[in-house]
């Protein structure tokens, strides 16, 4: 393969060295189409070369806490040093608007600050055996046990912060990782890893292998040697994975079709904007992006016209442009997805108020009505800037509207009423209710996690580390 000259590439990195394998695979800047940069093909001899260095590595016992804390922390300086570096790759390789991927580096050096505190205070609890009749010589207490070498697969929708959420707790924890970021925008997770080596990393205790899912990723989950998944992407990968790695354990961070529920009481102007940006913000590619709006009837019309002029204010084009607020799908196969079923819908009776064009990877913002409850625009996840309005007149028919989903990550509730979000919080089935924001809401100290089809587990560093650590009781017979 002959390469240009400006082309940038990256390599694999394994037991702390940086490895080329005989086939590297182009990444493009999905602005352009262009290939921007290659990365190294992993195959099967680089997979178990990267198995075998986390098992070693974690074997042969590791950092102490305070160690992790200070790599974690010295990560998460860098990254913020390295901020504009690290969005404009974000940018090339996701189609992220550019002031949206400086977000993302912010938040992805807030994740390893937070994974860094957290790997100070990892403690389990004293446990009152000597309660129970017959136990009263004995005293209990439990520790948290690193699991052990634990596999990292990231989407391309946020590729540097959900790689921290994986990597910074999971070291915190004393594990060691193999990550295998997507194919579609796997640079930034190359410079990553980067910097955690920067940061005093030792060899062994992270590396990266970079190939498909279909050929890497297989060979990931068959891997006995590996203790524990933890995977972001969409359900049906999420489920294969599960399928195929038997008792082991796996931490899923998969899609959904996010609801807000708009009330008579809402405050119109502040829902309408939340709503419009949080519909269409990173091209709708947000697993909890609004997809579904239930609104009350009597404040239907107006809340629809607001939601209307806050969307025609978003600025599609460019990502690299400083007024860009939407930039490319991830692929034009992608937005002419999307085209399809929005057509489907229209075939079926819904109404488009605003949007339904495509220019290449392109989708513009479209907000949809009249569509029915068994559409795919309405109850797959549509994971594109395409939102439907929905009206409903009691509130226990937009709580049970929403709960009928197979997903349940996140839902948001606007309303003045106290009771109204105290109701909104015990009948909606959601890993998240968000009162008076949008379903796409996130900050990185939270737990974030799904329910029903949405997932199992959360994330968030202190959760996190829950997942990625093992409970063991101790025992003392003290007679
Ligand atoms: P995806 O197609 O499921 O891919 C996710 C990862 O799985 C990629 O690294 C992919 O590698 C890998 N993969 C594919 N086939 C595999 C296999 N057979 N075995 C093991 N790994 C395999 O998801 P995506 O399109 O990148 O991301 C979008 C999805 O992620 C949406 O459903 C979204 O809702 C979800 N998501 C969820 C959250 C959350 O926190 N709940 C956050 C963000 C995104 P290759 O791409 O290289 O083949």
């Amino acid at each position: 393969m002959a390469f240009g000259l400006n082309i940038e590439h990256y390599s694999l990195y394994i037991d702390g060295q940086w490895v080329n394998p005989d086939q590297r695979f182009e990444v493009k800047n999905k602005f352009t189409g262009e290939t921007f940069a290659t990365i190294g093909l992993a195959t099967e001899k680089e997979v178990q070369l990267a198995i075998e260095s986390a098992r070693r590595t974690f074997d042969q016992g590791g950092l102490s806490p305070y160690q992790r804390y200070e790599i974690l922390k010295k990560a998460a300086a860098a990254l913020l040093a390295q901020k504009e570096e690290l969005a404009r790759i974000l940018t090339l390789e996701a189609g992220k608007a550019y002031k949206e991927s400086l977000v993302e580096v912010e938040r992805a050096a807030q994740t390893f600050e937070i994974a860094a505190e957290e790997a100070k205070r990892i403690h389990g609890e004293g446990i009152p055996v000597e309660a129970s009749p017959g136990s009263e010589n004995r005293m209990a207490f439990t520790i948290r046990m690193p699991i052990g070498v634990i596999c990292a697969i990231t989407p391309f929708n946020v590729p540097l912060n959900l790689a921290a959420h994986k990597i910074a707790p999971a070291l915190a924890a004393g594990n060691t990782v193999v990550l295998k970021p997507t194919s579609q925008t796997p640079i930034v997770a190359a410079k990553l890893v980067h910097i955690l080596e920067q940061s005093g990393l030792p060899a062994g205790y992270l590396n990266l292998v970079t190939g498909s899912g279909a050929v890497v990723g297989e060979l990931l989950a068959q891997d006995p040697r590996i203790d524990m998944y933890t995977f972001t992407g969409s359900p049906a990968v999420g489920l294969n994975l599960k399928n195929k790695i038997g008792l082991r354990k796996a931490l899923l961070e998969l899609g959904s079709n996010s609801a807000v529920i708009v009330h008579a009481d809402a405050d119109l102007d502040q829902a309408a904007k939340l709503c419009a940006g949080k519909s269409f913000g990173n091209a709708g590619q947000v697993c909890i992006s609004v997809q579904r709006i239930y609104v009350h009837h009597d404040v239907e019309k107006e809340f629809l016209a607001k939601l209307v002029q806050e969307t025609q204010k978003l600025v599609v084009g460019d990502p690299f442009d400083a007024a860009t607020d939407i930039g490319p799908m991830i692929s034009e196969g992608e937005a002419r997805r999307t085209e399809n079923w929005v057509q489907e819908a229209v075939e079926g009776g819904a109404s488009v108020v605003v949007g339904n064009k495509r220019e290449g990877a392109f989708f513009y913002p479209t907000i949809l009505s009249q569509v029915q409850p068994d559409m795919k625009v309405v109850c797959e996840e549509v994971f594109a800037p395409v939102v439907s309005v929905i009206g409903y007149s009691q509130l226990a028919d937009a709580f049970r509207m929403v709960n009928e989903s197979k997903y349940g990550l996140q839902a948001g509730v606007f309303t003045r009423s106290l009771e109204a979000a105290m109701q909104a919080a015990k009948h909606i089935r959601t890993g998240g209710v968000i009162i008076n924001d949008a379903s796409q809401y996130r900050a990185d100290q939270m737990p974030y996690g799904g329910v029903k089809e949405s997932g199992w587990g959360k994330e968030g560093p202190k959760y996190a580390i829950e997942e990625m650590t093992e409970e063991r009781i101790v025992v003392l017979n003290l007679a």
